[in-house]
């Protein structure tokens, strides 16, 4: 008898402890932000984002006044209040709907960057439908490029203004990352080992924006500091002078704040988080579960359908969807 109840409570105290653990790695820790995560989307990042353009040193993410340039918890979303962490996507599903204002060309961006993800790395972005409770809206206000960090529960923004966020791949990519559960790069608890923060350089009331995380809030993942991360800022982010706040410590191939799409240790950094299995092909990571045309087909068509108002020729999806022409 009490060998029995020996086992019981055995069996017990494992089943608490798994999901004591399982909790814990769900889990992503922002408390070292506190109430700096929360504002309002603002008109003045948006006419910022607006005049950005490709030649210009920067990236347009690093133009808002929102945490740390494009982190932001909308006041009296889903879950309002002091926010101390967020959690990954179960499963690595993230559902999503588009309500941006977006033409063809950026609905192509758009398919691209998420196709991006699809083919390396096991998250899935599911067309949102009536059971998902939480979501990402990506929609296009005129407020820059911004997003939260990880699940927050409910709906979430990641807003992409029509100009300025989607003029390269690297910046959607960026702040779906961001709603993966990524912060940025170059803030990662031991940088100093790898670059130097120029603090002289950097616009008043902005320092801020390149505070290192505590440590033990964040993980790498088992990567080291990567240079040429797509989470990482450009070299002359929140510069007051035109000099550069980030100087390298070491050598690296590529280019600091590149935008042209996920770095291989992104990737490993994203697969590692989701706890994808990969595969030793040369066309690198396959999904386990592949998400079928059909029902990306269907879902995107029932959400492309409440796009109002699309200014533009149908888009034609590469699964063979037409985008209706509503205007
Ligand atoms: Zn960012």
């Amino acid at each position: 008898m009490d060998f029995l109840i020996s086992m019981l409570f055995t069996s017990l105290l494992v089943s608490i402890l798994d999901v004591t653990t399982s909790k814990s790695i769900e889990q992503i820790d922002l408390s070292h932000y506190g109430p700096r995560l929360f504002g309002n989307p603002s008109k003045d990042v948006g006419a910022a984002v607006e005049h950005w353009n490709e030649n210009q040193s920067g990236n347009p993410e690093e133009l808002g006044s929102y945490l740390e340039g494009d982190i932001l918890f909308p006041r009296g979303n889903a879950r309002n209040g002091l926010i101390t962490e967020t959690s990954r996507w179960p499963n690595g599903v993230i559902p999503f709907e588009i309500v941006g204002d977006f033409d063809a060309r950026q609905m192509d961006l758009l398919e691209k960057a998420i196709n991006s993800y699809h083919d390396n790395t096991c998250l899935k972005f599911v067309p949102k439908d009536t059971t998902n409770k939480d979501y990402i809206s990506i929609q296009s206000s005129d407020s820059g490029c911004w997003s939260s960090v990880g699940r927050i529960g409910g709906r979430q923004v990641v807003n992409l203004q029509r100009n300025g966020c989607l003029t390269t791949i690297g910046t959607v990519i960026h702040e779906l990352m961001h709603a993966s559960g990524f912060t940025h790069e170059q803030n990662r608890e031991e940088r100093d080992d790898f670059v130097k923060i120029l603090q002289q350089n950097i616009k008043a009331d902005y320092a801020n924006n390149f505070e290192k995380a505590p440590a033990g809030t964040t993980s790498g993942f088992g990567t080291t500091y990567d240079f040429t991360s797509v989470m990482h800022y450009s070299d002359h982010a929140f510069s007051s002078n035109g000099q550069p706040t980030i100087v390298s410590k070491k050598q690296f191939d590529g280019k600091m704040g590149q935008r042209d799409g996920f770095s291989k240790m992104d990737i490993e950094k994203i697969n590692k988080m989701y706890k994808c299995s990969s595969t030793t092909t040369s066309s690198g990571y396959k999904p386990q579960v592949s998400v079928s045309s059909q029902s990306i087909s269907g879902g995107i068509e029932d959400i492309l359908s409440m796009i109002i108002p699309i200014h533009d020729k149908p888009h034609q999806m590469s699964n063979g969807y037409k985008k209706k022409s509503i205007l």
